[in-house]
């Protein structure tokens, strides 16, 4: 299980699915992909191993210079294509490593509004319910920090948004989560491993933090939504 993020200044498919196997020695039983072209949001998932994934790109690209990445290690839902991540409800995307605990509330909560699940997992409740925040008026990133705000559990999260092809939001509660930083380009992963061929400029987020990137840098915010300034390290070139 990992969790890859690029805003890149050229096509990131590939760089996602190289982040993806190099987390391979993680576990996994499936994984996906999601990219703004355009703005647009499109995404691809498959069963089984990376090459199942990197077979379906050969076939059926996709084009972008900003996207997240997933391999996944089911806890709730069967490995099935339509389980995998990223997820998708209406203008959001998320990917997400851990356990949302209260899914099964939040779920009963969003079908009340008419929003209702369509997967077995955990992690699309993340997604619809930052999908009604939107719906109710807020921007992605406050949608995103109110959704971030009623979970309970331990969890790495990812977000990109439809028609926003200059962000990513990242949240981390008890699954480890670094931000890399690039010229132009900024990266976010599970781990310095997944990061490595593409920066050597780590940021690690701590317990609690949560993440605005663009291309320009990174935000970070505590969980009181105070900034807060985290330490970039510079790793040896061959770590
Ligand atoms: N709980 C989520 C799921 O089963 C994420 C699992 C993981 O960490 O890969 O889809």
């Amino acid at each position: 299980c990992g969790i890859v993020g690029v805003l890149g200044q050229h096509e990131v498919a590939p760089m996602l699915v190289e982040a993806l196997r190099r987390m391979e020695y993680r576990g996994y039983d499936s994984a996906g992909i999601a990219t703004l072209q355009d703005s647009r949001l499109d995404r691809r998932r498959a069963a089984g191993k990376l090459v199942e994934l990197s077979d379906l790109l050969v076939h059926d690209p996709l084009p972008g210079k900003i996207g997240i990445g997933h391999t996944r290690w089911a806890t709730h839902g069967a490995p099935t294509v339509g389980n995998a991540h990223p997820h998708r409800a209406g203008p959001v995307a998320v990917v997400h490593n851990g356990i949302i605990e209260n899914f099964r509330d939040l779920r009963a909560e969003l079908a009340a509004v008419g929003l209702t699940s369509s997967t077995d997992t955990d992690t699309e409740t993340v997604a619809l319910l930052a999908q009604h925040h939107m719906a109710q008026g807020l921007d992605p990133v406050a949608a995103a920090r109110r959704t971030v705000d009623r979970l309970d559990g331990a969890f790495a999260l990812c977000f990109l948004f439809d028609g926003h092809p200059d962000l990513i939001v990242a949240a981390r509660r008890g699954s480890p989560l670094a931000i890399g930083h690039g010229e132009g380009e900024m990266f976010v992963g599970s781990d310095a491993i997944a990061l490595a061929p593409l920066t050597n400029r780590l940021t690690y987020l701590e317990e609690g933090d949560f993440a605005v990137l663009t291309r320009d840098g990174v935000e970070i915010t505590d969980t009181a939504g105070t900034p807060v300034a985290r330490e970039m390290r510079t790793l040896a070139p061959d770590t």
